[in-house]
């Protein structure tokens, strides 16, 4: 992916220390904002452009309960006029993290360090949203069936010559076809 060439932030960012939480005891909680406007990086081939949301945190007999609605922004392609976009979409984070670490009863675990490691949670969730066809926007009008143009760029192209002949402005030749075209159209 060329993505990986841009610059972006390390995933440790993604770790977040509870230890405080772990030795404050069961029934203790923490709501910490998560504000990441740039791209992170969340595993070797795998980049999220932004992170935002409010994390609960909640110490419990097992570990710490992390809870919380994550908005994720992902570049991606349109599946159907294959520009890249950036999608945006909700991550709903409900999920032990065992202390000490369970691994038969829960995936995730805090380290020997107090840290939860969001990056494991956000790829699998990046992953199964990867699976899902998304588009540009709403109305993408897609690809040329005849020709493979973009017809959400044919569009501009048409909002352009509209403009032109508003102004009496001497039209590009190349134009000039175009709007004959959609003169006859009309
Ligand atoms: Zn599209």
């Amino acid at each position: 992916m060329s993505s990986s060439t841009n610059s972006y932030l390390s995933k440790r960012l993604l770790k977040l220390n509870v230890g405080f939480l772990l030795s404050e005891g069961p029934g203790n909680s923490r709501t910490i904002p998560i504000t990441i406007p740039e791209r992170v990086q969340v595993d070797d081939d795998l980049f999220i452009e932004s992170l935002n949301g409010d994390m609960t945190l909640s110490r419990t007999k097992e570990g710490i309960l992390a809870q919380a609605t994550l908005q994720v922004a992902t570049k991606r392609e349109c599946d159907r006029c294959l520009d890249e976009f950036v999608h945006k979409f909700d991550v709903p984070v409900e999920e032990l993290f065992a202390f000490p670490p369970d691994p038969d009863n829960s995936v995730f675990s805090i380290d020997s360090t107090g840290d939860i490691d969001l990056a494991l949670l956000l790829r699998e969730e990046i992953l199964i949203e990867e699976d899902y066809r998304v588009f540009c926007r709403e109305d993408c009008k897609g690809l040329s069936a005849e020709n493979g143009i973009n017809l959400n760029h044919e569009e501009d192209i048409v909002e352009e010559v509209e403009d032109m002949s508003v102004t009496d402005a001497p039209i590009d030749p190349r134009l000039a076809i175009l709007k004959q075209l959609l003169d006859d159209r009309n």
